[in-house]
């Protein structure tokens, strides 16, 4: 098939030149006013009936001041496609263009862009056309009307064609048989899945192949696609060596072909009956087709249909042995084939570069976006490693203090169980094991630093009589009571305990006898005046006293406690509630 006539037929120009016959007689609609209504008219004739088409365009021109912005842009849609159509592509190409870049409907931009696809393809600029295919098929998702999608998916199966790239053609013909809502998108669909095979080098379409295109093309009427459609199973009739059944299905349409007069079409099909009259052995035909063809393309050059006629006269002239014309057709064919040659490899070409292109492209963003992808995964790994040093912390201050936590309270036990250890349950102060051993350090340091101390011993009196008339809970109080009447005249550096019983020990340092004395009568009037009344009543509550002083009687703790022991039998002899100092005398 020739690659110029398949270009064309894509454009709707094409169909509008045989449409423009075959509804010459289609009525016209009555002059119309509204601008909404006028573009939806000019939408629907404009592949079928041109005239019509360019009648309702200059009503629209009337009422382009009604339009609104949207509605002047679709115009402006429509007035390109005119342009085209009269081959105006210079003017045609950036309007489209712009078109597609100002509009708000993805509709429209799309249709914008590939009618520019179209333009481009029947310019030669193969390698533009290619760089814009992708940029469309990857908006085609995003478009529901089934007319549109067919042109989109009509010019990528026909680029894909020209680049030799069958397999991706086929599949968007076969998506265009699938989608297309009416015999003409079918028909075209068929022609392109067609076509790809043919190009391929295939020798026969399969048989469901030849029946359904066959039968969509048929329904489709006599439009350019349908009369391709017959041109290509005369071309696969040929290649399988039947040149009679080519010949047949070509005159069939022969007649209809001419009435289009679409010359890309026109000559294809007479330059391949040329070729089949030549391989039937009509060698007349074959030239009267072959220079027909040549006419028809007088102002073409380098296309397919041109080559194959100078070829035919080739083999003729050379069949009669007219060897001079024959040399001058081959070196004709050679020229004309070189062209054709060349066009098809710079189309291959410009496929390739615009494939490169797109895949240096992907290739770059899929660099980017792996770089992208690491720069995250690294944030995210920072972030992570922060947090985990961050739980990491707070674990660590957690377990400090719970250690902390942990080492207070078993020092505070510690503590408690020491202050236990060291008092007296009952009155609070040091316990007898304590009072020795602070009363001995007290008087180590005395002795060291020479200085005099007194040890006291205090027993209540008749303290039994209490618990014997109260109960022992009466006489817990009032030793309670006795204790802190003598707390209130301790110095801190005293050391005062609980001996046992109802008997106290009380270290004084820095004390003689001689200044003893009234402190300790201080002590005693204390506990004298602790009234019983209240606990005791009946008992009047009183302590004796006996003390011995370091200067008599040394710093050793039991000579001391001995000494004034002895002072404090004194004083019970004598009366008790009274305070004996020790004399050297007491000891016999
Ligand atoms: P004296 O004047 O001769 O010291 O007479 P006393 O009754 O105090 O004689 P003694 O020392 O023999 O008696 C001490 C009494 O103290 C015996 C005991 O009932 C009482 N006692 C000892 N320890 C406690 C105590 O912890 N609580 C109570 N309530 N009484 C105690
Ligand atoms: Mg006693
Ligand atoms: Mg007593």
């Amino acid at each position: 098939m020739d690659h110029a006539v398949r270009c064309k037929l894509v454009f709707a120009y094409c169909a509008l030149l045989l449409s423009f016959v075959a509804d010459a007689v289609a009525a016209t609609a009555p002059a119309i006013n509204d601008p909404a209504q006028l573009l939806r008219q000019a939408e629907s004739v404009e592949p079928s009936n041109h005239a019509e088409f360019n009648k309702l365009m200059r009503q629209l021109d009337a009422v382009a001041m009604g339009l609104s912005p949207q509605q002047r842009l679709h115009q402006r849609y429509l007035m390109a496609r005119e342009l085209a159509f009269a081959a105006n592509y210079a003017v045609a190409l950036p309007s489209l263009t712009a078109l597609a870049d100002q509009t708000e409907d993805p509709v429209l931009a799309f249709r914008a862009m590939a009618t520019v696809i179209d333009i481009m393809v029947a310019e030669s600029r193969y390698e533009e056309a290619f760089a814009r295919l992708n940029p469309l098929l990857e908006q085609l998702p995003k478009i529901k009307e089934p007319g549109v999608r067919i042109q989109g998916l009509g010019v990528a199966a026909q680029l894909y064609i020209e680049a030799g790239q069958y397999d991706v053609s086929t599949r968007h013909a076969d998506q265009m048989i699938k989608e297309s809502t009416n015999a003409q998108s079918a028909c075209r669909g068929w022609f392109y899945k067609s076509n790809a095979l043919f190009e391929k080098g295939s020798a026969q379409l399969p048989a469901d192949q030849l029946r359904d295109g066959t039968e969509a093309c048929g329904k489709a009427g006599d439009t350019l696609f349908a009369l391709s459609f017959q041109h290509l199973l005369a071309d696969f009739d040929l290649r399988q060596g039947h040149p009679e059944s080519a010949i047949r299905v070509l005159q069939a349409s022969y007649p209809k072909v001419q009435q289009a007069g679409f010359p890309p079409q026109l000559s294809q099909f007479e330059s391949t009956l040329a070729r089949a009259y030549w391989k039937s052995g009509d060698l007349a035909l074959a030239q009267k087709f072959a220079n027909a063809a040549l006419a028809t393309n007088a102002n073409r050059q380098y296309a397919e249909s041109t080559a194959n006629a100078y070829r035919v006269l080739y083999e003729v002239h050379k069949e009669t042995g007219d060897s001079n014309g024959a040399l001058a057709y081959l070196e004709k064919f050679t020229t004309v084939h070189d062209g054709y040659q060349s066009r098809l490899s710079a189309k291959v070409l410009a496929y390739q570069i615009a494939k490169q292109q797109v895949l240096a492209k992907k290739l770059q963003i899929e660099g980017l976006d792996k770089k992208n992808r690491i720069l995250t995964l690294q944030g995210e790994l920072d972030r992570k490693a922060a947090e985990t040093s961050r739980l990491y912390i707070v674990l660590l201050l957690l377990v400090l203090a719970s250690i902390a936590l942990w080492a207070y309270r078993v020092k505070r036990s510690q503590l408690r169980f020491m202050r236990l250890a060291r008092r007296d349950g009952l009155t609070g102060i040091f316990n007898r094991q304590h009072f020795v051993n602070e009363a001995e350090r007290q008087l180590r340091y005395c002795r060291k630093s020479a200085r005099d101390a007194c040890l006291v011993l205090i027993d209540l009196d008749h303290f039994k009589l209490v618990n014997d008339m109260h109960g022992h809970a009466v006489g817990d109080r009032v030793l309670k009571r006795a204790v802190d009447a003598c707390q209130a005249h301790l110095r801190s550096t005293d050391v005062f305990g609980r001996l046992g019983g109802e008997e106290f020990g009380l270290l004084l340092p820095e004390c003689t006898l001689d200044n003893v004395l009234p402190r300790i009568e201080q002590m005693r009037a204390a506990i004298a005046a602790v009234s019983g009344a209240r606990d005791a009543p009946g008992i009047p509550i009183s302590a004796s006293f006996g003390v011995a002083a370091t200067a008599s009687s040394g710093y050793e703790l039991r000579q001391l406690m001995n000494d004034a022991d002895c002072a404090l039998y004194q004083a019970k002899d004598e009366g008790r509630n009274r305070i004996s100092l020790f004399d050297a005398a007491m000891r016999n």
